[in-house]
């Protein structure tokens, strides 16, 4: 039975010597085992009705962790970086069928050392050897690793983005059986940028005029970025609006006097950019700025690392990098305990 509280974290990171030791271990053996000190066994068939939720808790060393989308631009930079992790074993790591990155040796994709893992297909083989899995694929593949992990018990950190209603649904419902963090901005500067924005603008008047100054990539297609119009959120939310109501996405031309209360978007474009956002916050006689810029995609990466050690051992549910980060939102208690 579990006795260890939700949010505790459940593990004592191993010390790099240690996690060496569990990687080694687990290279001599094939994907399929579940611990480094028993042998593979055929799971017993499931009675009828539903699973028992399973806690999965890291053994006592590091944290047994898969990559899923393992070859794609974030996975390949996550391998590198869970590779060098503290407290970390990388068990494996997965692609879709027909990709030429199966087979390969994951530490050699990554650019490290071969550690005698093969990237491989078959994701279930995966969710059943990792405590951790690690997902920035497409939203159909990762509904289907939600349901592995629902039924292992693996906790999933989510990057992946652009799921559509019916997509998180699922999520919420793999959630109930499965500790899971999504997060479409794992960045931990932007997500911390966001919530100081809340507290700034609910703390200022309503003189302060809120813009919000974007910049990115010639190559991008859409204006403004998708963390722009979350740290509008953000500020709204301070002030107790809602975004859409309030929210000024261009001015061209004879646009009159700024409405007060508005908040302003601006989108620069040019050369390679990689994230750049600032929250302004104008009154008369002073200004405060607010800026975040993102130098490469490991920042990203970064944040999928500490959420893999965050998650590991969880009780089910769906989490966030708020969460992670250990500043969730106090929603306010029912003041009439409920029976
Ligand atoms: P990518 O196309 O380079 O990588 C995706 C990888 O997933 C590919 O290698 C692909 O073959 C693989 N894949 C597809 N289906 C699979 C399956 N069924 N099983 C295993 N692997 C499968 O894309 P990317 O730039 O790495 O981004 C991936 C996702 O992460 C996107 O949704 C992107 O928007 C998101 N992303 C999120 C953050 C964040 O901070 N949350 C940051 C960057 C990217």
């Amino acid at each position: 039975m579990n006795t260890k509280k939700a949010g505790k974290p459940a593990v004592k990171p191993a010390t790099k010597p240690a996690a060496k030791a569990g990687a080694k271990a687990l290279q001599k053996k094939p994907i399929g085992l579940k611990s480094q000190e028993k042998p593979a066994e055929k799971p017993a068939p499931r009675p009828a009705g539903p699973a028992p939720v399973r806690v999965k808790r890291p053994s006592n060393g590091a944290v047994k962790v898969g990559v899923v989308g393992c070859a794609g631009r974030m996975g390949q930079m996550l391998l590198k970086m869970l590779i060098n992790a503290p407290g970390i074993v990388v068990v494996g790591g997965t692609e879709r069928k027909g990709s030429i990155a199966l087979g390969q040796d994951i530490g050699a994709l990554a650019g490290a050392d071969p550690l005698g893992i093969s990237v491989s297909d078959d994701p279930s083989m995966l969710f059943e050897t990792s405590d951790v899995v690690v997902d920035f694929t497409n939203p159909t593949a990762t509904i289907q690793h939600a349901q592995m992990a629902a039924r292992t018990g693996s906790a999933l950190v989510i990057g992946t983005t652009g799921f559509d209603n019916d997509q998180l649904n699922s999520l919420y419902r793999a959630a109930q059986r499965a500790p899971i963090v999504l997060a479409a901005n794992m960045s931990l500067g932007i997500n911390l940028l966001q919530q100081v924005v809340e507290e700034v603008a609910r703390i200022l008047d309503p003189d302060w005029d809120i813009e919000i100054v974007e910049m990115h990539h010639r190559a991008k297609i859409d204006a403004p970025s998708g963390t722009a119009l979350a740290l509008g959120e953000a500020a709204a939310r301070g002030r107790g609006q809602n975004l859409r109501r309030i929210s000024r996405r261009s001015r061209d031309g004879q646009v009159g006097p700024r409405i007060k209360g508005e908040i302003g978007f601006a989108a620069l474009r040019g050369g390679d950019v990689v994230g750049d956002h600032t929250v302004i916050f104008a009154a008369d006689g002073e200004r405060v700025e607010i800026t975040h810029r993102a130098g490469s995609r490991e920042i990203f990466a970064r944040g999928a690392v500490k959420s893999v050690l965050w998650a590991a051992g969880k009780k089910p549910g769906l989490y966030s990098m708020r969460d992670v980060l250990g500043f969730s939102v106090q929603r306010p208690q029912a003041s009439t305990p409920t029976p």
